[in-house]
């Protein structure tokens, strides 16, 4: 049977390398091999370097309403193609069609609608100085790299690309290795808007590529979603040239359900913020604090909702709502949390075990997991597991669960469940976290930043600040 192959994307065309070589990716649903990719070589890398040179040229001498106009018809193109971007996303990551239908693609083109929007209102600032005056200018910074992880393939490419090309700089983007398809597509939906050869070119391979771009002198910028481990290595790389960074990292959040808490709210809060993706993102609260008082009742409605809801199954199928773990080493390590959980003395409530559905016996399955009788010590509630294995812990006051829930060196996300509207307010500010949400888990809409606080990034995606991590300003004087 002939095996797909897919290329890199650069100056507006697939290109194919010279060495050959070529890496696998894998349906983590079946475990059969969905593709091959060409890995880029030297050939490609210095082809992308050149073909970003000659993007900018042409990009950055645009005006922003040209280039929003463009970006504007990728928009349209994305939610015209919804529906096959959305199965190209299931089989790369496994995720369920329920989500990745209405959301993966969604929230991609939502953020380039809104920096196509936003961008061309970016305002420098003018100022009588004496007899003399200032303005200033906001300029692109040039070519930016992008380099993403495998649980949103194709709408981190998006939150990447929208706010660097809005404001007129070109980027070159590495997707993860285990799910490069969907950068690969947007970047020929991009060509097919209207957008110059060259503005965003995809390289593919995995952290050797990465690594390659990072320490790039030609890269004014470096935009990573990954782990903090990679994170820091990427940081160091990019310090070589000075490189602009925004690090977008892992998490190990806090939820926390305080007694006058809307209990079945804060259960639906605890089942997203842990089982959603099945558990593979980012600001999951996988710590679940619960007040004493009410814990009985939220275990109990917690275990009776996860085992009757959660259909674990093929993707694809219309009434799955969990689907496969990226990867076999992945799925691996997931079980091998939840048994150093077990070690630890933590009570497993339900799940802990991998699974085998009958509609797909061969992906990458772990069970939707909780654990009770857990402490903060243990491992599973200090690193970061970005699997499905929720972690509940009891506590009394106000003061002891914002010190515990602070207790980490992560600090991403952050959730309170409360109808005392001034604790929720006291308690998110004193919760050291960049994405915090109050009744709610979850939803971050483009308008809204989201970044880490600590070991969990710097800088931001979404919200109108991040146009000024993507370009800099210059300051004229003119004398009179
Ligand atoms: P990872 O760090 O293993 O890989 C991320 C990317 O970095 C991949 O494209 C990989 O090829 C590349 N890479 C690896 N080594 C590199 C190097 N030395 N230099 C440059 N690039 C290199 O992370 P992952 O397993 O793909 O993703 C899971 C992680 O991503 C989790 O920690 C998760 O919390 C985090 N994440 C964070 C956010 C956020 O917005 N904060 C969003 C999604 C995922």
């Amino acid at each position: 049977m002939s095996v797909e192959v897919q290329y890199n994307f650069i100056a507006g065309q697939l290109l194919a390398n010279d060495s050959g070589e070529t890496f696998d990716v894998v349906n983590p649903a079946t475990g059969q091999l969905a593709y091959r990719v060409q890995v880029a070589d030297d050939k490609i890398q210095q082809a992308a370097i050149e073909s970003a040179k000659k993007g900018f040229a042409i990009w950055s001498a645009m005006s922003a309403t040209e280039r929003s106009r463009i970006l504007l018809n990728a928009v349209a193109l994305l939610r015209d193609r919804n529906d096959e971007l959305a199965a190209i996303e299931v089989r790369d990551t496994g995720k369920p069609w329920q989500e990745a239908s209405v959301v993966d693609v969604v929230t991609g083109a939502d953020a380039i609608e809104f920096f196509a929007h936003i961008a061309p209102g970016l305002e420098g600032a003018q100022q009588q100085v004496g007899g003399d005056f200032y303005y200033t200018r906001r300029e692109p910074l040039g070519i930016c790299a992008g380099i993403g992880a495998w649980n949103y393939p194709l709408q981190i490419a998006c939150w990447k690309a929208a706010p660097a090309l809005a404001s007129g700089n070109v980027m070159i983007f590495k997707p993860s290795e285990e799910t490069p398809l969907g950068a690969l597509k947007l970047a020929q939906l991009l060509s097919e808007a209207g957008l110059p050869d060259g503005v965003f070119n995809v390289v593919m391979g995995d952290g050797k590529v990465g690594a390659w771009l990072t320490g790039h002198p030609d890269i004014a910028k470096v935009s990573f979603t990954g782990e903090v481990g990679t994170g820091k290595k990427v940081m160091a790389a990019a310090a070589s040239s000075l490189k602009d960074v925004t690090m977008e990292l892992g998490g190990k959040s806090p939820l926390i359900v305080f007694d006058d808490a809307d209990i079945d709210n804060a259960v639906s809060g605890a089942m997203l913020g842990n089982f959603y993706t099945q558990g593979e993102v980012c600001t999951n609260g996988t710590r679940v604090f619960v007040h004493e008082s009410v814990y009985q009742d939220f275990i109990e409605k917690l275990l009776a909702r996860t085992q009757a809801n959660i259909v674990v199954g093929d993707p694809m199928a219309p009434e799955t709502n969990f689907g496969a773990l990226i990867s076999k080493d992945h799925q691996q390590k997931v079980l091998d949390y939840i048994q150093q959980g077990i070690d630890d003395g933590a009570t497993l409530l339900t799940g802990g075990t991998a699974l085998t559905p009958e509609n797909a016996p061969n992906g990458y399955f772990v069970a939707p997991t909780i654990f009770t009788d857990c402490t903060d010590d243990m491992r599973i509630c200090q690193e970061e597991i970005f699997g499905p294995v929720m972690s509940v812990l009891t506590f009394k006051a106000e003061a002891e669960v914002i010190a515990r829930a602070n207790n980490t060196a992560m600090g991403l996300a952050a959730g309170v469940f409360t109808q005392d509207i001034s604790r929720a307010h006291r308690v998110i500010h004193q919760l050291q976290a960049g994405i915090c949400w109050i009744n709610a888990y979850g939803a971050s809409p483009a308008e809204m930043p989201v970044g880490g606080y600590k070991l969990s990034g710097i800088g931001r995606e979404n919200g109108s600040e991040t146009l000024k991590h993507y370009t800099q300003v210059k300051a004229v004087y003119v004398g009179l």
